[in-house]
């Protein structure tokens, strides 16, 4: 079956000003749509077309003779992830069991935000940041390009784009800019205790 470009969770101008509507229909609207179209050429009449976007990117990982649908299935599968991980009015300090599990993890929430802003502020060129669970404490990695941790048996908790089309828009070069946004106005903190 097809994979499809999911709606945003949200409207396009309601993460503004930290994330305009213009940057939402450049970012959701053309790059992200354009992994969804070129997924779906590619595993055309293959034996991906009948797996789960999981288990095409567990199956074609390191594979170099597969490293376009890699590509393209774990983008799909990072941006969709993405718009799960804002919200309109997030951002901040978690609570619960996510708080508990940062403190313990990292020594304190700011010893955590300082990690993962330095982490994906300085990530070399195009890639990720991500708050991922190793099954029994969390960790900040970043990954290039399209790398995802599914593969590397561990569970993405947050993750914030920092290819450059992510903020450019709005920022222009100033990605620490663009990550102190995203960490103090936008994260869904409620999405990320879901997925521990
Ligand atoms: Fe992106």
């Amino acid at each position: 079956m097809a994979f499809e470009l999911p709606p945003l969770p949200y409207a396009k101008d309601a993460l503004a000003p930290a994330m305009s509507a213009e940057t939402l229909e450049y970012h959701h609207g053309k790059h992200h749509n354009k992994y969804v179209t070129t997924l779906n050429d590619l595993i055309k009449g293959t034996e991906y077309e009948s797996q789960s976007l999981e288990d095409i990117i567990r199956n074609t990982a390191g594979k170099p003779d597969k490293k376009k649908i890699f590509n393209n299935a774990a983008q799909h599968f990072n941006h969709d992830f993405f718009w799960k991980c804002m919200k309109p009015g997030g951002g901040g300090k978690p609570t619960g069991e996510l708080a508990r599990k940062i403190d313990e993890s990292f020594g304190d929430y700011e010893t955590f935000r300082k990690q993962f802003a330095d982490e994906a502020g300085t990530h070399f060129a195009s890639g990720w940041g991500w708050l991922v669970s190793d099954g029994s404490k969390l960790k900040v990695i970043s990954t290039h390009d399209a790398e995802n941790p599914l593969h590397m048996g561990l569970r993405p908790v947050i993750t914030c784009d920092v290819w450059e089309h992510a903020y450019y828009i709005d920022y222009r070069n100033e990605r620490p800019k663009f990550i102190d946004a995203f960490l103090d106005n936008l994260v869904n903190w409620d999405f990320a205790a879901q997925q521990l």
